[in-house]
């Protein structure tokens, strides 16, 4: 049976096309390549083809991006990218990602040699060490010198080989690339970390072969294409270790619990299933383009960064989590281990990508990030424009007023208080705006706030402060953490109780930014302390100028003073601002907390912060030591993954929109949450770093990144802690169990 298109095995396609020909594949695989047959592949003295060969062969998937005029499926990167994570998750035995990838470079490169691999006949591409060395002769060349290890090699025929000319170098960085038959060369099976798919060494003794057997391509070429060949088969592999893993900490009980509710293990699940994303992501962002664009280079250079890498973390962990039955030969963990270990060291060492990353964006090198949009875009662009030109005639300090009656300050909210904008009206608002370099004013809490009222607010609430806030009138804060009732919102102990005519609140808050500003809190109280403790509480709205309250601002870390506690004694609140049902307020904090998070993590990746470091790195003069080059190679890996999680995240809101079928919400947002607040954080230290001792006085650029390092501390603390996030991802996206103790 094959795994269902969901979870951690979805595919990283959204496309409803690919995502058929993943099922496709999952299907054929789980009855061509079952473990069974994978075991015996594995267990045999020596390497056969599968017995599938000629099946996959006639499936069409060695060509199935090459050309239909050069006798391949006619398809892209991307068609291929989709069968590959499937080939990984299965761990299928045969050389299917070795032909396929010298198929995709022949029919870009020397489509005369094409016909034998997509016939069947077995091809390898050579980047695992070494180059032959060449005495050209003119029309002809003699080749000497062994290449080892080649992935897939005891089986194949055809062999691309790097080849060095004489004494240049024993690089293959340099080198030119020669098909080659097996019966030329002398090829050796090895033993290898994988046997269920095996590396051969190939030596050429005075061989001497046809220059026209040089295909032009250059050694980035093969290594770019091979890193999204490999990093698609790595995708794979991390989804099956991935999910193994959850499945196991789901069920697998010890003192009395199952071990998924152990947070070492919930946290490693959840890292895990991080880790899976960001190399999907990358692996998709690679495959969606043609290998010819100027981008690609670099989204390549992400994809091998961090797809080996991933397949090889998560593969231990999946080890760890499972146990001593993960350590045994019998189960399957340690086929994904090897497969994942030799991926990592033929091409998918993160350390040379991440030097490569760090190399394309030095040279100038960004992908950009835009959505195509549909034609159908344009019929809201006429609104929008009207809206543009009819603010650039009325004065500035009148913008806001307009922007939040029109509805535009966030169109996606019902009218009239939005515009109940789809996601492409959104994109079309969005753009425009920007264009004209307009704005929108920044509403603050009220952008958590008014979310709530929207969704469980009277109209006569609604009426009173959902207008006045988008002009900004009105100025908010949220009463909800307490002393005792941090990440455990719900054991808040402010009390509210009946009085004529409402509710008199008593209680203290802590944390509460912008209290000194605000006009209105909202507010969480106990109503019922004898209900369960999510079921006791209610949402009021408190007018911060109320008499029974105190606000007494907190010095924080950074020396400001942006949050505060506040003291309610005998606060009257009228019945008229209690927010939905009384005792129904944890929805109404629901609400608001989904609404935070979404704000809190969308910002920029790729930003101006990891920008200024980039610029930083520059103005030291000196070109970095390989140990900075790693970092900020690393850095800008994560943070094009990231950026790439949040096109997807888009693409998924438009699906519908953009003619797909809707493929609904994917685990992106959440996990970017966590991963883009972690990056940020890191972004400021490795900026400390190049800045050196000046970053520790504190004055002019010293005060700048210590200044921003200080206050990134709170992006791991507010709305949501990085553990709390990491519980969240596991339950929610892996179903792993909640902590009884912590619902
Ligand atoms: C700058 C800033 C602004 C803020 N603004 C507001 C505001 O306007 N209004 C408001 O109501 N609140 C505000 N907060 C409070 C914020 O929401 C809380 O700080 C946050 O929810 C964590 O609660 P806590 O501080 O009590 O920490 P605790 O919940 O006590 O957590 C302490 C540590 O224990 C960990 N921990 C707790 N529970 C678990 C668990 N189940 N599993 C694993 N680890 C756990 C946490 O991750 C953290 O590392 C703000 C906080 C900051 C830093």
């Amino acid at each position: 049976m094959s795994a269902p298109l969901s979870g951690a095995t979805a595919p990283s396609t959204l496309n409803p096309d690919r995502l058929e020909l993943a099922r496709v594949a999952r299907r054929w695989l789980g009855a061509s390549s079952p473990i069974s047959v994978v075991r015996q592949a594995l267990e045999s003295e020596t390497e056969v083809m599968p017995e599938f060969w000629p099946e996959l062969v006639e499936l069409g998937w060695i060509g199935l991006s090459v050309s239909e005029e050069h006798g391949g499926q006619g398809g892209t990167l991307a068609d291929l990218v989709t069968v590959l994570e499937e080939w990984g998750l299965a761990v299928a035995p045969g050389p299917f990602p070795g032909s396929a990838l010298l198929a995709t470079l022949l029919d870009v490169h020397a489509p005369e040699f094409l016909a034998p691999i997509i016939a069947g006949a077995v091809g390898a591409v050579a980047f695992g060490g070494g180059a032959l060395q060449a005495v050209d002769h003119g029309s002809t060349v003699l080749l000497t010198g062994e290449v080892k290890p080649v992935d897939g090699g005891s089986l194949a025929e055809w062999f691309l080989l790097p080849v060095v000319v004489e004494q240049a170098t024993e690089s293959e960085a340099d080198a030119d690339w020669y098909l080659i038959h097996r019966d030329e060369l002398l090829v050796t099976p090895l033993r290898s970390a994988d046997p269920v798919r095996r590396l051969a060494a190939v030596t050429a003794h005075n061989l001497s072969v046809s220059s026209d057997r040089r295909i032009p391509v250059q050694t980035h070429q093969v290594r770019d294409l091979a890193a999204v060949v490999q990093a698609a088969e790595c995708v794979g592999v991390a989804a099956w270790c991935v999910s193994t893993a959850a499945e196991y900490a789901k069920n697998r009980v010890q003192f009395d619990r199952p071990i998924g509710q152990f947070q070492a293990v919930k946290h490693r699940c959840a890292d895990a299933l991080c880790r899976l994303e960001e190399a999907r992501a990358a692996t998709w962002d690679a495959a969606e383009l043609d290998p010819s664009d100027e981008q690609f280079p670099l989204a390549a250079a992400v994809a091998g960064a961090l797809g080996a890498t991933a397949a090889f973390e998560c593969a231990k962990d999946a080890i760890q989590i499972l146990g001593g039955i993960g350590y045994t030969w019998e189960y399957d963990a340690h086929l994904y281990l090897r497969r994942a270990t030799v991926a990592r060291h033929l091409n998918g060492d993160p350390v040379p990508w991440r030097r490569r990353v760090w190399q394309l964006v030095q040279s100038g090198l960004r992908r950009s990030m835009a959505v195509d949009l549909p034609a159908s875009a344009e019929s809201f662009r006429p609104e929008v424009r009207s809206l543009i030109t009819q603010l650039q005639q009325v004065d500035r300090e009148h913008w806001n007023r307009e922007l939040a009656d029109g509805g535009w300050i966030a169109p996606h909210w019902p009218t009239p208080w939005g515009r109940s904008a789809s996601g492409l009206e959104q994109l079309v608002i969005d753009e425009e705006l920007r264009e004209a370099g307009i704005r929108r004013p920044h509403i603050q809490i009220a952008g958590w706030v008014l979310p709530t009222l929207i969704a469980h607010g009277t109209s006569a609430q609604q009426e009173r402060f959902i207008r006045a806030s988008l002009r900004l009138d009105l100025r908010w804060c949220q009463l909800f953490s307490e002393p005792e009732a941090g990440s455990d919102l719900a054991s808040v102990t402010t009390r509210a109780e009946r009085v004529e005519g409402g509710w008199s609140l008593t209680g203290q808050k802590v944390w509460t930014t912008l209290a000194t500003e605000a006009d209105w809190g909202i507010c969480l109280a106990r109503t019922d302390p004898t209900a369960p403790k999510h079921e006791g509480i209610t949402c009021f709205l408190v007018d911060m100028r109320n008499p029974g309250i105190e606000i007494r601002p907190l010095r924080e870390l950074t020396g400001f003073a942006m949050f505060n506690e506040v003291f309610l004694d005998q606060v009257l609140v009228p019945d008229d601002c209690v927010v939905g049902d009384v005792n129904g307020g944890w929805s109404c904090a629901r609400t608001t907390l989904e609404n935070e998070r979404v704000s809190m993590g969308s910002g920029s990746s790729f930003g101006p912060g990891l920008e200024s470091v980039l610029d930083l790195s520059h103005r030291t003069g000196s070109t970095p030591d390989a140990r900075v080059v790693d970092v900020l190679g690393g850095l800008l890996a994560s943070a094009q993954a990231l950026s790439v999680m949040g096109l997807r995240t888009t693409l998924r809101a438009l699906s519908s929109e953009l003619g797909m079928a809707a493929v609904g919400p994917g685990p992106e947002a959440s996990i970017r949450k966590l991963l883009g607040v972690e990056h940020e954080q890191r972004v400021q230290e490795v900026g400390m770093e190049l800045l050196g001792s000046a970053t520790v006085i504190d004055e002019s650029e010293g005060a700048v990144w210590f200044g921003g390092f200080l206050g990134n501390r709170a992006l791991s603390i507010a709305g949501g802690t990085s553990e709390i996030q990491r519980n969240v991802i596991a339950e929610r996206l892996l179903g792993l169990p909640r902590d009884e103790l912590s619902t």
